[in-house]
């Protein structure tokens, strides 16, 4: 005889479990109890097709948490005796609730069939059930059934037998928790990876999850498996939990629970259940997200708020830039007035001061922006922004789960490319994970924002907020592009449905936004600091050494002769200053061109120059590579180094604004380039690290720099046809 196959039959009390037993079963049924408590194990016998199979009748549970002994027993049957497929069986008119625990089982990696019963109490109940959606969507085999009467029992069967043929991995859901949760759990992967005895019954990411959760039986388990890691995860776990009671006031298994319900929903709302009857018990946030997610309403929604985002951001932080740009200003001139020329003085006015005062001076817009961020993100707007991107992302060959790297690489401006390129592992088909990872570099992250302010402070001041808006959509707009060339040409592939997140709609807590603001903010001034300011200084290095040549600093001198010479006796005392001030200016100009970085920029002119980019932008640009933030420090030391007049100096969008290599046309091919070239050194390594191999890395870099240098030189030429002359 074949050796018969077990199957657990799972789900929330009262969806008709033991119905579904007995109906299937009969009379060959065994009534004993779990060894070693009172809980009851039935067990039946059935033959089908010549097949032997054992069925389980677990206790109901509504969750495969700790909590209760049902739940400890349904779990450890599951994990300990590996039924080879187990039927979760759900009350079709109350899915929302009863998906709860599929998912559970989805996390753990489990082979699971959905029964989707009472089919006929749905029916009843004016709901009409799109299973075979429900099947795409959750990715497992859902069958409708009606316990009672045994319709669909056979089908139900055919299913067991069809999913038990072959065995299969199943790949363990993956719930994106949020960040702080997200975070946690990476930071565990080291301590957890090592608990292989532990590994080998449960997956990883679950461990990490029930450890957030304080889930008492694995975390015995986990110490008992490593005892001298133990504490430390739990001191991570613990660390997070106080951050999301100071910041939402929240436990983590609340967050946990709102994520699963979140991704229900997200399923759910996909039209798997619609109805006939008229809908009067829609809780507060499905209200909200009736108008809200709108077709037609939502993304005009979207678009108001981001634009409001923007008008915000730049209305209040204006004045606070002022102030910040005179308060350097008043550092360079006291430390002109205090020391005496050299070297030192030089690398302190122009490497640190300008270089990281050009940065920090972008503190305040960059905290607004947070601010705003966060109170999208915390109310759980951003993850409905996410939800309506889903259908336009489908189109490009991407999937609704690269919104989120998206966004946090920048969408919405002012994010990061390494963590967006990181949140990227959400992602299951590896074609599109594949996409976004090299697309999200096209986004405004936080680093940018400075260049693309500044620029747009100089040439487009008029319409601040409308640029900026049209900057990020243009970062859209062209990110999607390239992931449809992507996934047209190298990435050619199938693509897989969506399911994300959506929880319920919080009021957030103004605690929580200061908090998530200043985090940022500080990340943000913490990398001005440090990172910033040691390429500041290796820049302005390049840039001053090797100097010039002793014959032409002692003709230049000679010049200084004749301009006093000729002015000698005369009383125009402006007009010698001025003669005197455009021979200094030609010498600190021709000294930066000739200096280690000038070199390196001018033999770059001759390709750059076709965008309208001139050789000291060059300079900044290449010194961008190692960080974007370098940008605007390096614009302000190539600029301030040839700087005429120290007692009246200006602020760098003035001095651009002024010079005769720029104009608006340029600006604006400066500004494309800069959105879209070459990603920072260290979101190519986070690329190479994720795709696992350096030519993706590389590819990036290469696709990036050409794509942005061909749409640069396109709006330079175009536009000094249309515009200049
Ligand atoms: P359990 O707690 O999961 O074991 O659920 P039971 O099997 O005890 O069923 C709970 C109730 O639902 C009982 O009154 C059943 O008669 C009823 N029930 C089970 N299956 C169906 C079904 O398919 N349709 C309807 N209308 N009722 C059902
Ligand atoms: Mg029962």
């Amino acid at each position: 005889m074949q050796t018969s196959i077990t199957v657990a039959l799972a789900g929330n009390p009262n969806s008709g479990k033991t119905t579904l037993f007995n109906n299937l079963t009969g009379s060959r049924q065994h009534v004993g109890n779990y060894p070693g408590i009172t809980v009851e194990q039935k067990e039946g016998y059935r033959l089908h097709k010549g097949q032997g199979i054992l069925f389980v009748d677990l206790p109901g549970t509504y969750s495969l948490s700790a909590y209760s002994v049902e739940e400890l027993v349904a779990r450890d049957f599951i994990i300990n005796e590996k039924p080879d497929v187990i039927v979760n069986v759900v009350d079709a008119s109350n899915l929302e609730r009863n998906l709860y625990l599929s998912t559970q089982f989805l996390e753990l990696g489990l082979p699971v069939i959905v029964a989707l019963n009472m089919m006929d109490m749905a029916k009843s109940r004016g709901l009409i059930i799109d299973h075979a959606k429900l099947e795409t969507l959750l990715g497992l085999p859902v069958v409708p059934i009606v316990a009672r009467s045994g319709k669909g029992l056979d089908a139900l069967l055919d299913t067991i037998l069809r999913i038990t043929e072959k065995t299969q991995t199943v790949q363990p859901l993956r719930i994106n928790y949020g960040a702080d949760i997200e975070q946690a759990l990476q930071d565990l992967h080291p301590w957890l990876s090592r608990c292989t005895s532990l590994l080998k019954l449960y997956p990883e990411r679950w461990l990490g999850v029930k450890l957030v959760e304080h889930d008492t039986q694995i975390i015995e388990k986990v110490r008992a498996c490593s005892p001298e890691d133990a504490d430390k995860m739990l001191a991570r776990c613990e660390e997070t939990a106080n951050h999301l009671q100071q910041t939402l006031a929240v436990y983590p298994e609340a967050i946990i629970a709102d994520q699963r319900y979140g991704y229900i929903k997200s399923i759910l709302r996909q039209g798997v259940v619609s109805t006939t009857l008229v809908k009067d018990r829609l809780y507060t946030s499905d209200r909200i997200d009736r108008v809200v997610t709108h077709r037609v309403l939502g993304p005009i929604i979207m678009a108001l708020v981001l634009f409001g985002l923007y008008t915000f951001t730049f209305s209040f932080s204006g004045s606070m830039v002022g102030w910040l740009e005179e308060f350097f200003a008043l550092l360079n001139r006291t430390i002109d007035g205090a020391m005496a020329d050299g070297p030192l003085k030089s690398m302190l006015m122009s490497g640190v001061v300008d270089g990281v005062g050009g940065v920090l001076g972008f503190v305040p817009i960059i905290m607004f922006m947070f601010f705003g961020i966060a109170v999208l993100e915390d109310s759980g707007y951003l993850a409905r922004v996410a939800f309506m991107m889903d259908r336009i992302f489908h189109f490009f060959g991407l999937h609704g789960s690269s919104v989120m790297p998206f966004i946090i690489s920048g969408g919405i401006a002012g994010g990061c490319a390494v963590p967006g390129v990181m949140a990227t592992r959400t992602l299951r088909s590896p074609k599109e994970r594949m996409a976004t990872l090299l697309t999200v570099p096209f986004m405004n992250c936080g680093a940018k924002l400075p260049v693309l302010t500044l620029l747009i402070g100089a040439f487009f001041s008029a319409h601040q907020a409308w640029y900026m808006f049209l900057a990020t959509l243009l970062s859209w707009v062209m990110a999607l592009l390239a992931a449809k060339v992507l996934r047209l040409t190298v990435l050619r592939g199938e693509s897989t449905p969506f399911v994300m997140e959506l929880p319920p709609y919080r009021f957030p807590t103004a605690r929580g936004l200061l908090i998530h603001t200043w985090e940022r903010t500080w990340q943000y001034i913490k990398k001005a600091g440090t990172v910033i300011l040691g390429i500041s200084i290796l820049l302005w290095a390049m840039m001053t050494y090797p100097g010039l040549p002793e014959g032409r600093v002692a003709a230049y001198e000679t010049q200084r002769e004749q301009v006093q010479a000729q002015h000698a006796g005369k009383s125009d005392a402006k007009a010698f200053e001025a003669a005197l001030l455009a021979v200094d200016a030609a010498e600190a100009t021709e000294h930066l061109r000739n200096s280690y970085a000038g070199r390196i920029g001018t033999s770059l002119e001759g390709v750059s120059g076709l965008a309208g980019i001139d050789w000291r932008t060059n300079i900044a640009l290449v010194g961008g590579f190692a960080a974007k933030e370098v940008i605007v420090s390096t614009l302000g030391t190539a600029y301030s180094l040839g700087e005429v007049d120290p007692e009246e100096s200006t602020s760098l969008s003035r001095r651009l604004a002024a010079d005769s290599n720029w104009n608006a046309v340029s600006a604006l091919a400066v500004l494309v380039f800069i959105m879209f070239y070459a990603p920072c050194f260290v979101t190519v390594v986070c690329i190479a690290k994720e795709a696992g191999s350096w030519k993706w890395a590389l590819f990036s870099v290469a696709f990036n720099t050409i794509f942005a240098f061909i749409l640069a030189v396109l709006i330079y030429q175009v536009g000094r046809l249309l515009f200049l002359n």
